[in-house]
């Protein structure tokens, strides 16, 4: 070895290091593609499992999403003996708003009503758009009184919005239907259906005295954790 050239020696250690590092390169490319193929499937697999509880136009959650929200929240409401309130929104003359602006212009409307939404209410409420121009709010461990202030809050905010539509304002209203569910509704497995159903004979009412307001359904069943809605 001593008499050896020192690169005849070296020779089949530099043959070595060079298909090592190359194979170890080769390795660290198919991790990091394999890596990022994965890191895709998840990052879509995510997307398609939120979207699944979307309304895609107003970012709100949609029916699914409302009824998975509802199961776990009445079972706590119950459990707490904690009030929950329910409200059907629809919006006034929307047909107009389309016949006035087209489809466009009420989908500009409806997003605006999905970003109101968005910002007045808080992260244990739920809002979700049930079709059209149709929109349900839940608010967990809140009593009708205060409910009604929230939902006032939103039928004025709504009315004081100026839709920017092709150099257009579109103004639009809402009428609202509140009620808040009685703790037999609580227990059913769907008693949240029967609460929407009592907020949309307000909703009717509110629509029939003339719209842009908000009418609380009362229930027959006193609450006991709460002023009584007679
Ligand atoms: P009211 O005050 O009695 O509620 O009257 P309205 O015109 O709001 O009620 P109506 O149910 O007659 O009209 C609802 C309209 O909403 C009709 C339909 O074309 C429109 N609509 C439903 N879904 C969408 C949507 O996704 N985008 C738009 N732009 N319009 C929609
Ligand atoms: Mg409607
Ligand atoms: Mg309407």
């Amino acid at each position: 070895a001593v008499g050896m050239a020192k690169d005849d020696m070296l020779c089949g250690w530099y043959f070595q290091v060079f298909w090592t590092t190359l194979a170890m390169i080769i390795l660290a490319m198919l991790q990091w593609r394999l890596l990022s193929h994965m890191r895709t499937i998840f990052v879509q697999r995510e997307r398609l499992a939120r979207e699944a509880r979307q309304d895609p136009l107003t970012g709100l959650a949609n029916r699914r999403r409302f009824d998975e929200w509802a199961k776990g929240t009445c079972n706590l409401a119950q459990r707490h003996q904690q009030p929950l309130c329910v409200m059907t929104l629809d919006l006034d003359f929307f047909k107009k708003i389309n016949d006035s602006y087209g489809h466009d212009g009420g989908d500009a409307v409806l997003r605006c009503v999905g970003n109101v939404l968005q910002g007045l209410l808080r992260g244990s409420d739920i809002a979700a758009r049930f079709g059209g121009e149709e929109f349900v709010v839940a608010m967990a461990h809140t009593e009708v009184e205060l409910a009604n202030k929230v939902a006032e809050s939103i039928r004025a905010s709504f009315a004081a919005q100026e839709v920017e539509f092709n150099g257009q304002q579109i103004r639009f209203t809402a009428s609202i239907g509140l009620t808040q569910m009685t703790p037999g509704e609580l227990e059913m497995s769907d008693g949240i259906h029967a609460a929407l159903a009592r907020a949309d004979q307000a909703l009717y009412r509110s629509k029939q005295e003339g719209r842009n307001r908000v009418t609380i359904a009362h229930s027959t069943m006193p609450m006991n954790h709460s002023a009584a809605i007679a």
